[in-house]
């Protein structure tokens, strides 16, 4: 199996079970000359500071749950304006463990949407609950609150929204809906790191969030590991338990758990980084609304609308739909021109073999797998790059 790549060339789809690699555009072709997202430039720019950090790690010599991840989760709960944070393997271990926390099992339904990565639903069905899905608002990519409304059940115990691309979910609505069902709100913000809902920090508004520093999210540490952040003391108490095997103090185990560390090197890479996020997430905005000016009159392109008043969303995808139906002919189209371009999510949720033989349907979320395409971005995408990137699409859109 090929080595993980992003930065500077296409994702394997070989790997895609691996990751949230979506379909890439170029598989099998020369490398494509415009990234997705480049990361060897952000890799270039922080070396030296990135080598110090492991360096003071190597001399501590304590590598598993030590000053660096302890460290980590009182910055990072300091930056996002919660309680507790506490540094997991993977976004989807603090989905799953989030989900354990909550007290959520075998004959609770879960609802969350169709258009998102696996893992969302994945950890529904992990703890052996039920995924019910609801269908997506168009315009904003995420769940349509009226539709998960009406999928709700006495079963029902909670929610996973998703930020999608970064955009935040209208989480006052949700919230208010949540307390007159009582419902749980567990936020999957793995795309969505430092994006803001009425001046909170996405991720911090439910009941618990979860993120996920897989290499190309927003803040990314240079290998897997993710973030679940909460005020409730009982929540973060039990998370961290099931963190390390079940157990708060050491070989005295109260339940079955899990390994899911975050090792000490992520996370003093993840200390390096964790400085950056604001000024990148404004990086990101600037790039998207450069976008918008280009790609604005274009027409069959249809492009990210602004969010609301107060509201900040944080571009970990700049995603367009192609309303003429030609979206894989253009996406070919582009990479003839050598530019990457991804889709995310070639098949909704519901769709996927796995839960294929429900036989849901959700038509915006299947017609949205159809029309979807995001284009190359990260914080320093120069603006001659998103140009040229413009200027081909223009031409191919005739
Ligand atoms: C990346 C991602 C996850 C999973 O995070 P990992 O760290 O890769 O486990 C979950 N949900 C969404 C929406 C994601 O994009």
């Amino acid at each position: 199996m090929e080595p993980l790549r992003i930065g500077g060339q296409q994702t394997d789809s070989t790997v895609g079970n691996l990751m949230d690699s979506g379909t890439a555009t170029a598989a099998g072709k020369p490398q494509s000359a415009i990234p997705l997202l480049d990361l060897k430039r952000e890799v270039a720019e922080l070396k030296p500071q990135v080598m110090q950090a492991i360096e003071s790690v190597l001399d501590e010599a304590a590598f598993i749950m030590g000053n660096q991840v302890k460290q980590l989760e009182q910055e990072a709960a300091e930056y996002l304006g919660t309680k507790h944070a506490i540094a997991l393997n993977s976004g989807t271990d603090a989905l799953v463990i989030a989900l354990l926390a909550a007290g959520i099992g075998p004959g609770d339904e879960v609802i969350t949407t169709p258009f998102t990565f696996f893992a969302t639903a994945e950890a529904i069905s992990r703890v052996g609950a039920e995924p019910v899905f609801a269908e997506v608002d168009p315009l904003t990519y995420n769940l349509d609150l009226d539709s998960l409304e009406a999928a709700l059940t006495p079963r029902t115990k909670a929610v996973i929204p998703v930020h999608l691309f970064g955009r935040p979910l209208d989480m006052e609505r949700l919230m208010d809906l949540a307390s007159r069902r009582g419902l749980i709100v567990i936020e999957d913000a793995a795309q969505a790191f430092g994006a803001e809902a009425g001046g909170r920090k996405i991720g911090t508004i439910g009941e618990m969030g979860c993120y996920s520093f897989f290499p190309s999210k927003n803040l990314g540490a240079y290998g897997d590991g993710g973030l679940l952040v909460t005020n409730d003391s009982r929540l973060a108490e039990t998370a961290a338990m099931l963190r390390t095997h079940g157990s708060k103090r050491k070989y005295y185990n109260e339940r079955v758990g899990f390994n899911s560390r975050l090792d000490e090197i992520q996370a003093a890479i993840l200390r390096v980084k964790l400085p950056h996020i604001e000024a990148w997430n404004e990086d990101r905005r600037q790039a998207a609304a450069r976008y918008h000016d280009l790609l604005r009159d274009i027409p069959g392109l249809m492009l990210p609308g602004a969010v609301p008043d107060g509201d900040k969303q944080v571009f970990h995808q700049y995603t367009v739909r192609v309303l003429n139906g030609q979206r894989d002919a253009l996406q070919a189209g582009l990479a003839e021109a050598g530019i990457s371009s991804i889709v995310y999510y070639p098949l909704p949720v519901h769709r996927l073999p796995v839960y294929a033989d429900r036989g849901l349907t959700f038509p915006l979320a299947e017609r949205l797998s159809q029309e979807v395409l995001s284009l190359p971005i990260w914080p320093q995408i120069e603006a001659d790059v998103q140009e040229h990137i413009a200027g081909h699409l223009r031409r191919l859109m005739g």
